[in-house]
């Protein structure tokens, strides 16, 4: 993934890093990357849902069968036990989210996240600040003060050594309760003082331009999960309502994964990623 986001540094885009529950949507992933001829992140929450070795081995099938790079991401892992697992089953690279702890224990397990995943070859990522939910309506003193520090990020990365920083901008996960407005003063001066590669997280529900200038000031990858689940219900939705009686099953995953490709090509154009697989 360190390899993908330099690139993405250099050449002015960012990574779409997309997460999936099922092979359906692995394919998409994949099947999208190809077709946009661009690199792709697989992401995934729960790998307990499929289990570990499921999870690698369908990403591995996926990856070999396009010509453009791909990577298995952990999203947001919960402890050092998941990440662990994910670095001894064959990860890309890794997320540890110490987001909720104070800054030293966050400190603390952040590094030791590090160093398993840097020990294995891969890349890591962190969190520092509240991306939070969307569904949150916060005051503006609260929604403030869980933005991301420029001091503390400059401290927590020089500490942990991470590769790439999940920074609290503005973004939420889901979908907004409130009018998303990225700070984007704050991310001109992370990207200045931060020594690592920065992430946005909540990038669904988001609107277009906003995506575009965070990608512009340097934000390498951006995170999308709860629009790709939106594309998911609907083409469900729309089985379901078309159809009486007992449904075929493979007509749910042909349409799920046609509706999550087109959404995934879409972002991956707005992201500024098509054609750098190149
Ligand atoms: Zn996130």
């Amino acid at each position: 993934m360190n390899d993908m986001m330099a690139d993405a540094e250099k050449r002015g885009y960012a990574v779409g890093a997309f997460n999936v529950n099922d092979l359906a949507g692995i394919q998409a992933v994949v099947q999208a990357a190809e077709e946009e001829r661009s690199p792709v992140i697989i992401q995934m929450y729960s790998i307990g849902l499929l289990g570990v070795h499921y999870v690698v081995a369908m990403a591995e099938v996926a990856a070999q069968s396009v010509t453009v790079p791909v990577a298995l991401h952990l999203d947001h892992g919960r402890d050092l036990e998941t990440v662990e697992t994910c670095v001894r089953s064959g990860f890309s690279s890794i997320m540890i989210d110490g987001s909720k702890l104070p800054l030293a224990e966050n400190i603390e397990i952040t590094r030791q996240a590090v160093d398993m995943a840097h020990a294995a070859g891969m890349s890591a990522e962190a969190e520092l600040g509240r991306i939070g939910s969307g569904s949150q309506e916060l005051s503006a003193d609260d929604r403030k003060n869980s933005l991301t520090d420029p001091q503390e990020a400059v401290e927590f990365v020089e500490k942990t050594g991470v590769d790439a920083l999940a920074v609290a901008i503005g973004s939420a996960h889901g979908l907004y309760k409130f009018k998303p407005d990225l700070d984007f003063d704050l991310l001109k001066e992370l990207r200045s003082l931060v020594d690592a590669r920065l992430v946005l997280h909540g990038g669904s529900d988001l609107p277009r331009d906003q995506i575009r200038r965070a990608v512009e000031l340097g934000i390498t990858k951006v995170n999308v999960a709860t629009d790709l689940s939106g594309a998911y219900t609907i083409a469900l939705r729309k089985v379901v309502a078309d159809s009486e009686g007992i449904i075929w099953s493979g007509r749910v995953v042909g349409a799920v994964r046609e509706a999550m490709k087109e959404l995934i090509r879409d972002r991956i154009r707005l992201f500024g990623s098509t054609g750098m697989a190149n």
